[in-house]
């Protein structure tokens, strides 16, 4: 196996966004680490929403493959009238701190579920609260896919990205407001635990006017985050041209990651994206102490 770091180097197959079934993908962390050792990937990060508690399982079989592996989380944030999401890379998953801000963060997640059912049922749909944890491993980390999952069972909607339009985003019968930590919050504890804040997905903020925009930036930056997802499966091609000029214009370092859930629902499987630009400063450059082999 390495025995050095030698092997970082700017063309790696790194995917360093995805999901288990501890939060809304569907795979245990062991299955998702031999699903990414078979696609290809060469060095490999778990980023469960608001958990870490898949990261030691995800660690352990990552090793037993010779998969390099980072620990990671993806924390929900609000950010003016937006939710968006900071990738935390290298994170201690053990730091009892961090367990406890990202279940503070996770707690009103279930009454945001009952909200949702309740409002779904007043759209004539029944049963969602039930159904939709169903689909979890613990109720505190219900999340919309639950529901996008237990909608699609019933037939309402063809796939979960139809759920999503008809159903669960703003304006629509089942979308409920939420509240989730703070910005700067989400890159204090991602740093506290020794990780590398990480902008998810900038294109899908689609609410931030381009001000707002640059303000999300410069705050997060502000606040000592330090790298943007450029290449995920979450930005259509002209958002990843958009956001490597952003990289470049905020000097930040570059993210890769498939934002993977599950088998036939995520657009991108494992390892399967496109590479950054050569003009961009690779984020995996900075983590070599913090990868386990
Ligand atoms: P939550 O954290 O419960 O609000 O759920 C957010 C999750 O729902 C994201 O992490 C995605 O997995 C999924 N999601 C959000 N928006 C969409 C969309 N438009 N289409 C498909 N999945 C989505
Ligand atoms: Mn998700
Ligand atoms: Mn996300
Ligand atoms: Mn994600």
């Amino acid at each position: 196996m390495h025995d050095n770091h030698f092997f970082l180097n700017r063309e790696l197959n790194a995917d360093l966004h995805n999901h288990s079934n501890v939060s809304d993908g569907v795979l245990p962390p062991e299955v998702l680490a031999v699903r990414a050792k078979e696609n290809g990937v060469e060095l490999w990060a778990l980023t469960d929403h608001d958990e870490v508690s898949g990261c030691e399982k995800a660690k352990q079989a990552a090793h037993d493959l010779g998969l390099p592996f980072i620990c990671g989380v993806e924390v929900s944030v609000s950010f003016l009238s937006e939710t968006i999401h900071v990738v935390g890379l290298g994170v201690d998953h053990q730091q009892s701190t961090l367990i406890s801000n990202l279940a503070h963060n996770r707690q009103g997640r279930i009454a945001r579920a009952q909200a949702i059912a309740q409002s779904l049922e007043k759209a004539g749909i029944k049963g969602c609260y039930e159904g939709a944890m169903r689909y979890t491993q613990k109720p505190e980390t219900i999340s919309r896919m639950h529901f996008a999952r237990y909608l699609v069972e019933i037939g309402a909607c063809e796939n979960p990205a139809a759920v999503f339009k008809r159903y669960l985003t703003e304006g629509k019968p089942g979308y409920i407001a939420h509240l989730w930590t703070s910005l700067q919050n989400s890159v204090q504890w991602i740093r506290e635990a020794g990780g590398i804040a990480v902008l998810a997905h900038p294109g899908r903020y689609k609410r931030l006017r381009p001000k707002q925009e640059d303000l999300l930036f410069e705050q997060f930056i502000e606040f000592g985050g330090l790298g943007v997802e450029v290449v995920t499966g979450s930005h259509s091609p002209q958002d990843a041209i958009k956001y490597t000029q952003k990289a470049i214009d905020y000097n930040l370092w570059a993210s890769r990651g498939s934002d993977f859930h599950a088998p036939g629902e995520s657009r991108i499987d494992l390892g399967a994206l496109p590479p950054l630009s050569t003009k961009l400063e690779p984020v995996w450059l900075h983590l070599a102490n913090r990868i386990h082999y």
